[in-house]
């Protein structure tokens, strides 16, 4: 096993926090801030969660509640939150040797490069920067894979001794802790396989950490054998293959090669936008919300450039061609770079419900059945020949600004622009 290091950094209650930074006098009042069309509560302060507000709750049920405990309540407002999301990841991308935007306030940080005893001291000055620059309050968990990081962080978040920040790299503590970490709470998990989980004797991740691989794969197909190896501290969930959660999810890349052109921005976050959608598409979700963000590469030199737009859905959509509208416009928006390179681009959806229960714009709505008779043909197609069978026109054909890949051989077997080409001379 190498050794790799891993931060998750997340937003206290997040978008109360972002609420908060404009109205210092909120500092140690309740705040809630409810989902579109203020439905019901998505974000709570602990003031709030200690008044038994919950997750979820319907305005209307605790409307009352909020008047008579001061309840400070706010209608989501998903362009500041995007844009603090930004901000803070801009700081992150200075600290780490990679950021991977997780959703609209988690992001992995790749630590591999600093040494164990100075990960803690680190993560210390990181917050604190945080803090410093946006005011946003944020939990760090660190550990040898991503699943680990992420139960870390959900451990610094309910064990206020550990001052925001948990660090799973030691084994001996780690699995002390893994112990009396429900496995419920371990990413990947679900609440529809503990029950499963129960039935074979697992309670807790440490209980999951001592099966035989073998026998949760039987049970829990390969998705369950990659959690229990995570925990285990083998590398082996990469990020796309994680179900999205409520908070949203995100397509992000580095650039290969930078982007100084409008056109290859706005390829790049049509790709992007594409692949989010297939991935609500997969989950039966639609979103609400699209923020797209680039920044210029803060390592090399060059000039700094860091900026990002939030555009709102007319009505919450698993459409990849309405996510790619929206995506082309929040590009434009930022556009231009001030002569600053791009270095890496990314589409965050955010605010997902479930596809059928998303309700319609009475006007200036997309025909849903249309889209959704489209995109379902398009996913069959890209199932059977592969992703990218059918791609959008608007995300490109040849791609300059995509991965490197310049000394990879040609791909002989799947592509026919790359078959072994024969000529023949007379
Ligand atoms: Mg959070």
């Amino acid at each position: 096993v190498t050794d790799c290091s891993f931060a998750l950094i997340d937003g206290n209650s997040f978008y109360c926090s972002c609420e908060r930074l404009f109205e210092p006098k909120l500092a140690t009042r309740p705040v809630i801030v409810l989902s579109n069309n203020d439905g019901c509560a998505i974000a709570r302060t602990a003031e709030a969660k200690a008044l038994g507000i919950r997750m979820g709750d319907p305005f209307f049920k605790i409307r009352d509640l909020c008047r008579r405990e001061r309840v400070a309540v706010y209608s989501s407002n998903y362009t500041l939150y995007g844009d603090m999301s930004r901000r803070m990841n801009w700081i992150y991308e200075g600290w780490a040797r990679a950021v991977e935007t997780y959703s609209i306030d988690e992001s992995f940080l790749d630590l591999s490069h600093i040494r164990p005893a100075e990960r803690v001291e680190m993560a210390r000055d990181l917050r604190a920067t945080v803090k410093r620059w946006t005011g946003v309050p944020t939990c760090v968990g660190i550990g040898p894979t991503k699943t680990l990081a992420k139960a870390a962080n959900a451990m610094a978040k309910n064990d206020s001794e550990l001052g925001g920040i948990c660090d799973l790299t030691d084994p001996g503590e780690r699995q002390a802790r893994l112990d009396r970490f429900h496995v419920s709470e371990v990413w990947g998990v679900g609440p529809r396989s503990w029950p499963k989980m129960e039935a074979l004797g697992v309670r807790t991740a440490g209980d999951l950490v001592r099966m035989d691989p073998r026998q949760i794969r039987m049970k829990f197909t390969v998705v369950g054998e990659r959690t229990l190896h995570e925990l285990r501290g083998v590398p082996c969930v990469d990020l796309e293959s994680v179900a999205p959660q409520r908070k949203g999810i995100a397509v992000t890349r580095s650039f290969g090669r930078p982007v100084t052109t409008l056109e290859g921005l706005l390829e790049a976050v049509a790709t992007y936008a594409f692949r989010a959608g297939e991935k609500l598409r997969r989950h039966g979700l639609a979103a609400a919300h699209l923020s797209v963000f680039a920044h210029s590469n803060l390592h090399n030199g060059d000039p700094h450039f860091s900026a990002g737009a939030t555009e709102d859905l007319i009505e919450a959509t698993s459409d990849g061609l309405a996510l790619i509208a929206a995506a082309s416009r929040g590009a434009r928006r930022l556009w231009p770079p001030r002569g600053a390179k791009l270095a890496k681009a990314g589409v965050i959806l955010d605010d997902l419900v479930r596809a059928d229960h998303a309700p319609a714009a009475l006007i200036g709505g997309r025909d849903r059945e249309k889209a959704a008779r489209m995109m379902a043909a398009v996913d069959a197609v890209n199932a059977r020949f592969g992703r990218g069978a059918i791609i959008s026109a608007a995300a490109g054909m040849k791609k300059p600004w995509t991965t490197k890949f310049e000394m990879r051989s040609p791909r002989y077997t799947t592509r026919v622009d790359e078959l072994p080409m024969a000529r023949a001379s007379w």
